[in-house]
């Protein structure tokens, strides 16, 4: 009897601990985000994201928005938890267009509030917005025909990327400001890491090597952050979405009637892949510029830029020879020249009179940019390359790098490069990266004594 009792109670103890087991695993299976078994307590849950505000929060595609560019990937979810926490992914305020605009198209894809900037009170709320224009007021800004009664206004979207401005969809928060003479400013607010996937392939081609894309992310990530900490106090961006200061298409844009992507898988996994690794020397980051083509050596950076770091020197790199622009020639007639002359000189004092030669005065050994000595009737008045490059903008003159040849009614303006000349080599980066060099490796070559680092063991600059 004792026997079987034993026996029933060993059954009943089995079953219950058959039945706590399964109870365990059930349950570990309903918990996001860890895919597999959990057996408490050998391995505990890895703890859920923190949870960031809808600005930040990362999305996945609008249904029906299948980016179609020929040669770009449809952009993709982010995967989930490769964000990073709050407090560790700074923000970046990027100007979308250079000044204030009469009127900004507007575009929401999706449930979101308005509110003033810096406010928590809701100024409106809905459920999606259709193209819209948004104008300036004497009282404050204008979607459509609903007033709002600020200057200052943010755009929360509930899921992200969702607000479109001027055709181009953004991650993050959009924020517009009513400027002086009525005109409205857009700044996108976005994460880092969120803007740096938009850079790569913004700045480099897919095509181009992985080790060239991963340095292309170190330096966009540096700038971005360099300008972040130099913004004047009460300034509205940091940057800007154009190559005045690095390309930004954001998440997604319309152009010529087809669906385009900013980023792509491909730019995300090489900003994930470098994610928080910056450039800095001594312990300090530095605006580490960049070029498209230096066509043979870059320039030394105080050359160009008054905030030109040491690593900016000139260095040697004829990797960039297979781009198109590492040599280039260009055309232009004297009379064209006397004309773009003609109020140089006079802002300067002087009158040109009849133009008769531009030579060379100083020539490009090493770094230096070349100088040209102007002769006309008077006295002859010096310009350096730049200033020309300058004054014939739109005559096909790449980079401030040439020298001019005197062919009679016309000059043959001889040049190489793309660019200003200054820091990594973006063709050059994509020669030695074929060549088998690592992205470390070729940031230390365009900016020597700089070293990569994660950017929370940098220090401030300031
Ligand atoms: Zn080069």
């Amino acid at each position: 009897m004792l026997r079987r009792s034993t026996s029933v109670l060993c059954l009943v103890a089995c079953a219950a601990v058959l039945w706590g087991i399964w109870r365990l695993t059930e349950s570990t299976l309903d918990q996001p985000p860890t895919p597999e078994l959990q057996f408490w307590p050998f391995r505990r849950m890895q703890p859920a994201p923190p949870r960031r505000p809808p600005s930040q929060q990362q999305q996945g595609q609008q249904p029906g928005q299948q980016p179609a560019g020929p040669s770009q990937k449809p952009a993709a979810a982010t995967p989930a938890g490769q964000a990073l926490p709050a407090e560790k992914a700074p923000l970046i305020r990027v100007g979308l267009f250079g000044d204030g605009q009469r009127s900004v198209a507007l575009e929401v894809s999706g449930p979101f509030v308005i509110k003033a900037t810096g406010s928590d009170k809701v100024l409106l709320s809905k459920e999606g917005l259709g193209p819209t224009a948004v104008t300036a007021t004497p009282a404050g800004l204008k979607l459509g025909k609903q007033a709002l009664a600020a200057t200052q206004v943010e755009i929360f979207p509930t899921r992200s990327p969702a607000v479109w401005i001027e055709g181009h969809q953004y991650r993050g928060t959009v924020r517009l400001y009513r400027q002086e003479g009525n005109t409205v400013a857009a700044v996108n607010v976005l994460p880092l890491e969120e803007y740096t996937a938009s850079v790569v392939d913004g700045e480099m081609p897919a095509a181009f090597p992985d080790e060239a894309r991963k340095a292309q992310a170190i330096v966009a990530r540096t700038y971005a952050l360099y300008q972040k900490q130099v913004a004047e106090r009460g300034s509205i961006a940091d940057l800007f979405a154009s190559t005045r200061s690095q390309k930004y298409l954001g998440y997604q844009y319309r152009e010529g009637g087809k669906l385009l992507a900013g980023e792509s898988e491909s730019s995300r996994k090489i900003a994930a892949a470098t994610r928080g690794q910056v450039c800095h020397y001594q312990g300090k980051i530095f605006c580490t510029y960049y070029c498209a083509v230096c066509g043979g050596s870059t320039v030394r950076g105080t050359e160009v830029f008054s905030d030109a770091a040491p690593p900016l020197v000139s260095v040697k790199c004829d990797f960039c020879r297979e781009a198109r622009l590492y040599r280039w020639t260009a055309e232009v007639s004297k009379a064209e020249l006397q004309k773009e002359l003609d109020p140089w000189f006079r802002e300067k004092g002087r009158k040109l009179g009849t133009l008769k030669t531009v030579s060379l005065s100083r020539p490009t050994p090493g770094s230096a940019l070349p100088e040209f000595d102007i002769r006309a009737d008077g006295p002859s008045l010096r310009i350096s390359g730049a200033e020309l490059r300058q004054l014939l903008s739109g005559r096909g003159l790449y980079s401030p790098q040439f020298t001019i040849a005197d062919k009679g009614r016309t000059f043959q303006i001889n040049g190489r490069g793309h660019g200003h000349g200054v820091g990594l080599c973006q063709w050059g980066a994509r020669g030695q990266a074929l060549e088998g060099r690592t992205c470390q490796q070729i940031l230390s070559y365009y900016y020597p004594g700089s070293t990569v680092a994660l950017r929370e063991k940098v220090v401030s600059r300031k």
